[in-house]
């Protein structure tokens, strides 16, 4: 049976995709059958693997009973990492998706019949706490956190706790968080350090010890529709985050 972790901040741009692609090659690569779910109407992790935008079907179709979830998965350049494209049709998912009674469950639900073909699923979730995320939040297991070490780093964080605990109270309680991860640090600058200790004194046992560090290589990767494991593995981003897919494992 697989682990799903959530890679969810409502916040847009602050690297979720990014992570939940390169984390998901990582795990994929040290040899755990994987799968990544494009949860997000943008498709950017769909586009950072190589996959066209327009791919059908995919998550919408799956998720509104056209395609069964089997029928969707699709091959990367990654082996042994399998994806589920997010399907034209996702952004409306977000208007009709609550109309559908008990919504809430309906990803775990799709994802339930393929669990048992992976080790490890992660969900890459929009910029919102709207019906798509809830949806990720319900089907997960685990969340990771992504945080840009910037000056409103902590701003939103909150309220996406707040969301959190209210999921894992109402719809999943199993729900549980397995930690927040720094991105597109810069260690070089006062700034960087100084947010990089404010987040770690708010929220001392969430923090990975791994910093994902700004870096050309990962911002390029996705253009090359490549994780950045595979476009530069010797990158400082690619080591970074085979660093933090072993600190997920470890922490189980
Ligand atoms: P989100 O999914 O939260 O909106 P993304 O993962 O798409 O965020 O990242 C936002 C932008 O920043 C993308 O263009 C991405 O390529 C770039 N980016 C993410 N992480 C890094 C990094 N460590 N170094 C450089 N650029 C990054
Ligand atoms: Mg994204």
């Amino acid at each position: 049976m697989s682990t799903v972790y959530a890679i969810a901040n409502q916040k847009g741009g602050v690297g979720k995709t990014t992570t939940a692609v390169n984390v998901a090659a990582c795990i994929a690569e040290a040899g755990y059958s994987t799968l990544l779910v494009d949860v997000d109407p943008q498709a950017n992790a769909t586009v950072g693997l190589g996959i066209p935008r327009s791919r059908e079907p995919g998550l919408y179709e799956v998720l509104t009973g056209q395609a069964k979830p089997r029928a969707a998965l699709t091959e990367t350049p990654v082996a042994g990492l399998q994806a589920l494209p997010a399907g034209a049709g996702l952004a409306g998912a977000n208007v009709e998706l609550p109309r559908i009674e008990g919504f809430e469950q309906r990803l775990r639900d799709v994802l339930d019949p393929i669990r048992e073909d992976f080790e490890y699923i992660l969900l890459d979730c929009p910029p919102s706490l709207g019906p798509l995320t809830v949806c990720a939040l319900v089907a997960a297991d685990k969340v990771i956190v992504p945080v840009q070490t910037e000056y409103f780093a902590l701003e939103g964080l909150a309220g996406l706790l707040e969301t959190l605990s209210l999921v894992q109270r109402e719809l999943n309680p199993r729900l549980t968080i397995a930690g927040m991860l720094l991105t597109m640090h810069d260690a070089r600058t006062r700034l960087g350090q100084d947010v990089e200790r404010e987040v770690r004194t708010h929220f001392p046992d969430l923090v990975f010890d791994t910093v994902i560090p700004r870096n050309v290589r990962v911002g390029e990767a996705p253009s090359h529709g490549l994780p950045v494991t595979h476009h530069d593995p010797h990158s400082a981003g690619a080591e970074a985050y085979f660093q933090l897919a072993k600190e997920v494992a470890a922490r189980g």
